[in-house]
């Protein structure tokens, strides 16, 4: 999704499009293909708006995250965030757990279990899979 999808979007739910809105949104489209903490978040929506505050940075994420619009992992407590990607249809994720890159796979390695399910009788709904590592770039800077 681009910025102007994005704002539409919160438009039609009746959310006012407020110059930290912008800039937290924009801060996000930006990080496309990495996930990014809370406080990344607000430290670089502050670069782009001062007047930001961390309170307001939850709320925002909170209404993307009610509109569907956010991607969130977990990874060992800490929350991480980008914008939500399945509109390109159904992947995967390879993500580096050193900086948060976040790298697409198309291929989605499910269909033995969905098989095995269906044996069960399960009605299987969804899945979610994500593969962390470390990717090329922080490899090198292991060494
Ligand atoms: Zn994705
Ligand atoms: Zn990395
Ligand atoms: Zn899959």
């Amino acid at each position: 999704m681009n910025y102007e999808d994005i704002l539409k979007v919160l438009r039609k739910s009746d959310y006012k499009i407020t110059p930290q809105r912008k800039s937290i949104i924009q801060v996000l489209i930006e990080n496309n293909t990495s996930l990014i903490s809370i406080e990344t978040l607000f430290m670089r929506t502050k670069e782009l708006y001062g007047k930001t505050n961390i309170s307001t940075i939850y709320r925002n994420l909170e209404i993307l995250e009610n509109l569907n619009l956010i991607y969130k992992v977990i990874d060992g407590g800490t929350s991480l965030y980008k914008l939500n990607c399945s509109h390109i249809g159904h992947h995967h994720h390879l993500i580096c757990k050193n900086c948060g890159k976040t790298e697409t796979i198309d291929f989605c390695p499910m269909e033995t279990l969905q098989q095995l399910s269906k044996e069960k009788e399960f009605n299987l709904e969804d899945h979610k899979l994500e593969l962390y590592g470390t990717c090329k770039k922080c490899q090198v800077k292991e060494l």
